[in-house]
């Protein structure tokens, strides 16, 4: 076990979407959303066709990028975004 503390309070084994651009191509994660129903996304910023999506955990994001950690707090239906790895995470409400 790691003796960090886990930065969401959903648990670690939660199940969450990334795209397979993140997962297989190494892209940024560039859009992070946490739906209303509690769902997490983990996205690059290219559009996505359903078959791109892919299921995995929080931790294993975390271990793709743990600077997501900093999202951690996002409530539930917002949004964060940014430009490009360097820029600010912009913060919005997802739209229904
Ligand atoms: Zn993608």
């Amino acid at each position: 076990m790691n003796s960090k503390k886990f930065p969401f309070a959903d648990s670690p084994d939660t199940a969450c979407f990334t795209c397979r651009h993140v997962l297989e191509d190494n892209k940024p994660i560039l859009y992070v959303s946490h739906d209303e129903d509690g769902c997490w996304q983990f996205l690059c910023g290219e559009n996505h066709a359903e078959d791109d999506a892919i299921i995995v955990s929080l931790a294993k994001i975390l271990s793709i990028d743990e600077s997501m950690e900093a999202l951690a707090e996002l409530d539930y239906g917002e949004y964060a975004e940014a430009e490009d790895e360097t820029s600010d995470w912009n913060i919005g409400y997802v739209n229904k």
